[in-house]
């Protein structure tokens, strides 16, 4: 019995003294006596046990955490998933490989590790059907769809509608300039909707000063103050839609308005980046635009 009691007691000042350093202040007198140690001590064996099996246990517990914590964090870094990116480009009036090349470049320099697939279909005109959304669920297993495609003579509603409801149901996307013009004779709204802003028209080329209004926006983050696009048109926008965040615009050369020319929106589930500019291949190789059309991809897919 000597032995038992020595065990219990050692025990049990180990659990006082681990709730002590837990804690950081003296047990108060009552607990001491409300615990009635000499009478508990009396059937100790099992107390003892009990006591010296919990600490142990509490322990092995704290180190299998740790341990587990740890290897979580290796196997994420050693995982980082590849974004998958449809870029649907073609049409008129830019030059689509270019711009295109500029694109995948731009996200590898950056280190935003992406799986692209290209669809460039429709040639070089302004009207076109592609037959990628002529395949059901064209979008599925893509983080982000980019629409840079220029087809402003396209004007069939179940066709646009293809491309907007699975947007809707929460497929992202990235706008880019002549995504706005496209579809622009069509007499339903879902396109114009789903890019947040209306526009049918553009000014002449300039080198336009960018105001950012979203400074702390993940988009802006980086974007240089009084900075110029480069040789670009500037897209005048009738309407923005309700759920559309202005991130930045340029002042009008022939009137002094402000136009914007990024911003996010929501349609639906999907969440949407949006750029006038990028007529230009200065354009695609200006830094602060490529930038925030990286980050806008990243922002988009929701990481
Ligand atoms: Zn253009």
């Amino acid at each position: 019995m000597p032995n038992t009691r020595k065990g219990s007691l050692a025990s049990f000042s180990l659990l006082q003294s681990l709730i002590r350093q837990t804690y950081r202040f003296p047990l108060p007198r009552t607990y001491h006596r409300d615990m009635n140690i000499s009478a508990m001590l009396k059937f100790s064996p099992f107390v003892s046990k009990s006591l010296g099996l919990g600490v142990a246990f509490f322990w092995l517990t704290l180190a299998v955490s740790q341990v587990n914590a740890q290897e979580k964090v290796a196997i994420e870094k050693n995982s980082k998933k590849p974004l998958s990116v449809l870029l649907v480009t073609g049409g008129c009036c830019h030059d689509y490989d270019f711009q295109s090349k500029a694109l995948q470049l731009a996200a590898k320099e950056r280190g935003v590790l992406v799986e692209w697939t290209i669809v460039n279909q429709g040639g070089k005109g302004t009207k076109a059907m592609i037959d990628l959304y002529k395949k059901p669920n064209w979008q599925e297993g893509f983080d982000v769809v980019i629409h840079n495609e220029c087809f402003a003579d396209t004007d069939d509603t179940d066709y646009i509608r293809s491309i907007t409801k699975p947007h809707f149901e929460g497929t992202n996307a990235v706008v880019i300039h002549c995504a706005m013009h496209t579809y622009r004779s069509a007499s339903i709204d879902d396109w114009r909707e789903f890019l947040g802003v209306t526009s049918r028209h553009h000014e002449h080329q300039s080198r336009y000063p960018i105001t950012v209004v979203q400074k702390d926006h993940p988009i802006m983050k980086d974007f240089p103050v009084d900075s110029k696009s480069a040789m670009d048109e500037l897209y005048i926008i009738e309407k923005v839609w309700p759920a559309t965040t202005v991130l930045a615009t340029s002042k009008s050369e022939k009137t002094g308005e402000e136009q914007p020319v990024y911003w996010t929106n929501q349609y639906g589930k999907g969440r949407v980046f949006g750029t006038t500019y990028g007529h230009s291949n200065d354009t695609f190789s200006d830094k602060a635009f490529l930038n925030a059309v990286v980050n806008g991809i990243v922002w988009a897919a929701g990481k």
